[in-house]
């Protein structure tokens, strides 16, 4: 393999990549790391510099990065079978996995669609949805209800759900109508102005039992990130919030698709988010931690009753036409299933409570300093929002860019992390060691102090 040095390696990138989410007169003019080997919780760098990826590559890596048995389930199966399609064959290891998927989805959920990327699985769930109604005679159910500060993707179905502004407007005239409900977001609730989630008898969901009632007649789905809103700023639903919109969900006959993209795979201490306020929704995409950061894989999973409506003579239409290229690559696939026996042979739910606990309490002592608003923590996830006076908690402007120069200051330490507006981001791999947690939050406790106080 050709190992360039780190000065040729800068220039190509500059010269010839484009950057997701990023501005790119900055990274250009900026001395950017090059990343070349990955070991447990660490990236090491062109310069053989060592980070702490305290946010697992981008909410993935859920058992680190270059995991003996997944490098080797990928090396034996590249040998064995690299590609071939869903289109008219099937493969044994996407056969496999879609059974052990189903054996630890939510009970109800039956059927698994495969795509390759988060958005994909949530605009599946959503061309899902819609059919389904029109194929039961729900003729009038076409509309889609979405929550503030939800986040389920960038291609054009998946931002139409979606409700971060400043990452979609520019786009909205491409967008289908939805109906917009409020975010369940505690700290700066625009219902409840005391922000005390416990007392308010959730407000964000009557308001939401308010519209389902109101557009009943027109709902096909319900789109959510079930537990908490990622993207949006690690925002953490109130206990009961996933179960109460089930319920609401049943009364008005609408889908529940849940977008576990981000919260799938252990991240919240259960295998499924629905799964800790015992939900099964209609549709559920995962992607993300499902192949452990290794490769690109999703899925959509649904019900019997969801996918015995696009049962019919081909004549009827009835199909589901939908399918992308890589739908069930063998390689992710094998990915996939060896994360899977690692849960098992790590007991690595088990072991997440000590982990969960350690964490809470380094969150708390973090409300210590002047300019921490509010920490917010659900399992191995947790934000903690920066805030201008904590008394107001009137926020930094997002000019002075007060997350991003905190997650740089934290590279001082050792640490890669990438902030969410004024929101830092507590995501490591799971199997993140009680030692390494705590450098990742001595090193987010003093990054903190050196730019805010
Ligand atoms: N849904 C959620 C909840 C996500 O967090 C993300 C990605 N951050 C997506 C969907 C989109 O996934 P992808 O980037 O793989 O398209």
């Amino acid at each position: 393999m050709i190992e360039l040095d780190t000065e040729t390696l800068r220039r190509y990138d500059s010269e010839y990549l484009w950057h997701p989410f990023t501005q790119m007169s900055e990274w250009e003019n900026a001395e950017n790391i090059v990343i070349t080997r990955g070991e447990g919780s660490y990236i090491i760098d062109s310069e053989g510099n060592r980070y702490l990826d305290g946010v697992a590559a981008i909410w993935t890596n859920v058992h680190g990065h270059c995991r003996k048995e997944i490098n080797e389930a990928v090396k034996e199966q590249v040998d064995r079978l690299e590609h071939s399609t869903l289109l008219g064959l099937s493969n044994d290891r996407a056969a496999l996995l879609a059974k052990r998927l189903i054996d630890i989805a939510p009970p109800g959920l039956a059927k698994v669609f495969y795509s390759d990327n988060g958005s994909t699985a949530v605009e599946i769930g959503v061309k899902m949805a819609f059919q389904y109604q029109q194929q039961v005679g729900n003729t009038e159910k076409k509309k889609f209800i979405r929550f503030d500060n939800a986040y389920h993707g960038d291609t054009v179905g998946s931002m139409s759900v979606g409700g971060i502004a400043i990452y979609h407007e520019v786009y909205a005239p491409l967008l289908f109508p939805t109906i917009m409900a409020p975010s369940p977001y505690c700290y700066r609730c625009a219902l409840a102005p005391e922000g005390d989630c416990r007392s308010c008898g959730l407000l964000c969901l009557q308001e939401l039992e308010r519209l389902m009632k109101e557009h009943a007649h027109e709902l096909a789905g319900l789109v959510i990130e079930p537990s908490v809103q990622g993207a949006g700023g690690m925002i953490v639903q109130p206990p009961g919030f996933v179960k109460g919109v089930r319920e609401l969900c049943d009364r008005y006959d609408v889908l529940m698709i849940a977008d576990e993209v981000a919260v799938g795979f252990g991240r919240t201490g259960a295998m499924f988010a629905c799964g800790k306020e015992g939900v099964t929704p209609d549709i559920m995409a995962i992607s993300k931690g499902i192949s452990a950061g290794y490769l690109p894989l999703a899925a959509t999973l649904t019900t019997r009753k969801v996918y015995d409506a696009f049962w019919g003579a081909y004549s009827e239409l009835k199909t589901f036409f939908h399918g992308h290229t890589f739908t069930g690559n063998p390689i992710a696939c094998a990915a996939a299933l060896a994360s899977l026996d690692i849960f098992e042979t790590d007991r690595l739910l088990e072991r997440l409570p000590e982990k969960i606990d350690y964490l809470q309490d380094r969150l708390q002592r973090l409300m210590e300093l002047t300019h921490v608003g509010d920490v917010r923590q659900e399992g191995m996830i947790a934000g903690i929002e920066l805030v201008r006076d904590r008394h107001s908690r009137d926020p930094y402007p997002w000019e002075e860019r007060v997350g991003v120069r905190v997650c740089l200051e934290a590279r001082k330490h050792g640490l890669f992390l990438r902030p969410l507006g004024n929101v830092i981001v507590v995501f490591p791999p799971l199997s993140i060691s009680l030692d390494e947690l705590a450098m990742l939050m001595d090193g987010i406790e003093a990054s903190i102090r050196s730019v805010t106080e």
